[in-house]
């Protein structure tokens, strides 16, 4: 018969993880006002709440920390790193920062203008934040198929070419480069195909523009290219990588991510005017160019998580995880954002709590019932999140409320993932008992969701 697939590594160090009663959930959560964020991480079993700096590093990357070079300036570990990422990606110049947002900050800030239009496929929260606070515009020209959930296609993270036209056309002096997330976060870890990015680079290249791409989870991109599209079945990961990025001009990087580290970031770019414009905003916020908000084990650990993450075997492994969680949630009827990204589940709360009037936020109830249910804690990308308009100061309603399941890379085993399943298979069975939500009774002006205070209602 033919072996079944298995991970890429075996364990070598483990932490216990302390499974907790529902009556002490009951009143923890109560304690955390029923903000999942308010929960200190030991009253979680399984944590989902993100795969952001959560990730397990290697036996080499370990190493490779003992190794670090902790020089202010010149640090070999710089040197190693920069290295890396120049052989993975074609970029020459290699800016580190402290993380994603900061090499955000850092390249807007030579970027970025008042009255900018940086368009793009549905900017992450960080990313829009950097570009709006400078008084500029974000404009997502995502393709139409991200919004509904159900529909399977292999690239709904695509740029649509005729919305990016239609913005470089009438406002082609207004831009400064085009921004391309590869995966897209924001719709759901979905991946932008290759040729899309040729796409991209075809409209740049007629308006004269430069392409940014935002990188935090180009090796998922790489894999999904490597089984959706046409052409690329035997290309190694690291070869797809290369020509991913030989559509871009630059890139910044959330290494939490797909860096497979617990912190850091960087900017990489092949124009000199760019390198020598951002190192201006380097200095004074994050540090000298050697080491900008690293230390040197951190720098040299990135380096060798950088080239891990870009094997077959690594992301395959990690991939199949989330593919294998998604295939038990069909087995169970439990609907969720289809087909499954690179990082993560979203569970679509409104579908399965549909008695439960937005007001009260399905997602988050859900949210509270996975917790108390088996100690799972996930994250509401819905209602909450969504803030409130800040004219009219009215809840937003007009998106999606869903339930986010984020798998940390190569933390749980997939027995952890039957469990993530379970639990949401029994709240989904008595999902019509669960007649009332939430209430706000305390919340901030902006980014309530991690300070929001909650009452249950009912
Ligand atoms: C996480 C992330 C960022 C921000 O990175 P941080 O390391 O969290 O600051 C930017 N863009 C995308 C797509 C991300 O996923």
């Amino acid at each position: 018969m033919e072996l079944p697939f298995a991970e890429s590594y075996k364990i070598k160090m483990v932490e216990p993880l302390r499974k907790s009663t529902r009556e002490e959930r009951e009143q923890w959560i109560k304690e955390a006002d029923y903000n999942l964020f308010q929960l200190k991480s030991d009253q979680v079993y399984i944590d989902c709440l993100t795969d952001s700096g959560t990730g397990a590093m290697s036996d080499r990357q370990w190493a490779a920390m003992m190794m670090g070079d902790e020089s202010y300036a010149g640090s070999s570990s710089f040197f190693q790193l920069k290295d890396t990422i120049t052989r993975i990606t074609g970029f020459e110049y290699v800016i580190p920062t402290h993380q994603g947002r900061a090499a955000e900050n850092v390249l807007f800030s030579h970027l970025v203008k008042a009255d900018a239009v940086v368009p793009g496929n549905s900017h992450f929260d960080t990313t829009k934040g950097h570009i709006e606070s400078r008084k500029a515009f974000a404009v997502d020209c995502t393709v139409d198929e991200a919004k509904d959930t159900q529909l399977e296609v292999p690239f709904k993270g695509n740029v649509d070419p005729k919305k990016l036209e239609k913005v470089l056309a009438e406002k082609a002096e207004l831009v400064p480069f085009i921004i391309v997330t590869i995966t897209n976060n924001t719709a759901g870890g979905q991946p932008v195909s290759m040729q899309n990015l040729r796409e991209v680079r075809a409209i740049a290249d007629r308006y004269g523009k430069r392409v940014i791409f935002d990188s935090a989870r180009f090796v998922e991109n790489a894999y999904f290219i490597r089984t959706r599209e046409e052409g690329y079945a035997d290309k190694s990961i690291k070869e797809i990588c290369k020509e991913m990025f030989s559509y871009a001009d630059g890139m910044t990087m959330s290494s939490k991510k797909d860096g497979l580290v617990n912190m850091g970031g960087f900017i990489a770019t092949r124009h000199e005017d760019w390198y020598e414009g951002a190192k201006k905003f380097c200095i004074p916020f994050e540090g000298f160019l050697t080491y900008g908000g690293m230390n040197g084990r951190d720098m040299a650990a990135l380096a060798v998580g950088l080239d891990e993450n870009t094997e077959l075997e690594t992301i395959e492994t990690r991939i199949r995880q989330v593919q294998y969680l998604a295939a038990k949630l069909d087995e169970y009827g439990i609907p969720y954002q289809r087909p499954v990204g690179g990082h993560a589940l979203f569970i679509d709360a409104d579908r399965v709590l549909d008695q439960i009037p937005k007001e009260e936020f399905p997602a988050q109830t859900l949210a509270i019932e996975l917790y108390i249910e088996a100690g799972v804690r996930g994250c509401e990308i819905g209602y909450i999140l969504a803030d409130r308009d800040p004219v009219t100061r009215e809840n937003r309603f007009g998106g999606l409320d869903l339930l986010r399941l984020c798998i940390a890379r190569r933390v749980y085993t997939n027995n952890h993932m039957d469990v993530i399943a379970a639990a949401l298979k029994n709240v989904y069975d008595r999902r019509h008992e669960i007649t009332r939500g939430v209430k706000i009774v305390w919340e901030t002006e902006l980014m309530r969701h991690f300070t929001v205070k909650l009452e249950r209602l009912g």
